[in-house]
């Protein structure tokens, strides 16, 4: 689908991503809040492709090695984090087993599928629209902004049955890989530049 639409770079100009005041080309800093001014990141995809590898390799681990500690009846079990979730939804706490579930598995795998899917139609055509394009790019971005949630959600709802002996985080090296898998997803976002989806 062909939009009539009209780029900064098509127009010869370059814009501020910070402030959005737009220069000649030739200018390389913006004159009014400083920032380095480039119509397009350069290696941008390449830096993409690379972070969000790192963020999937360490998600591997984060899933293996035993994340959950829960404990039901005095005996203590320690799982990976889909074998929590079964371990809670089993032992009675079918919210607490979903938002574990919701924040440890659907935010990062739909993070991973959405980065991968904005960066795989830059230079394939695609059904989905540049402004719905544009649109999951902003989700992305803003999950991001929040996505250490998935670590403080499960710290949290641990801490909060805890009394109960139900289910805490055990802070071993899955725990680690799951932030390392969070901060490298959330540079793949930042390293993703959303002018190249309005680029024919
Ligand atoms: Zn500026």
């Amino acid at each position: 689908m062909k939009e009539p639409i009209l780029t900064a770079r098509k127009a010869g100009l370059v814009a501020c991503t910070r402030c959005t005041r737009v220069y000649p080309p030739d200018v390389d800093k913006c004159k009014r809040c400083g920032a380095p001014l480039s119509s397009r990141n350069p290696d941008a995809l390449q830096r993409v492709w690379a972070w969000w590898i790192a963020g999937l390799i360490a998600y591997i681990p984060a899933n293996i090695y035993p994340m959950l500690k829960t404990s039901s009846l005095g005996s203590e079990t320690a799982s990976s984090i889909m074998g929590g979730v079964i371990e809670l939804w089993a032992h009675g706490d079918p919210p607490i087993a979903i938002i574990v579930f919701v924040a440890s598995i659907v935010i990062p795998v739909g993070k991973f599928l959405s980065i991968a899917f904005l960066a795989y139609s830059l230079k394939r055509p695609t059904s989905m629209g540049r402004h719905a394009r544009h649109r999951l790019y902003q989700v992305v971005e803003f999950i991001g902004r929040w996505s250490m949630i998935d670590v403080f959600v499960v710290a949290i709802t641990a801490s909060l049955v805890q009394f109960n002996l139900v289910a805490s985080v055990n802070p071993g090296i899955a725990a680690i890989c799951f932030a390392a898998s969070v901060a490298f997803t959330m540079q793949a976002a930042l390293a993703f530049d959303p002018r190249t989806i309005w680029d024919d």
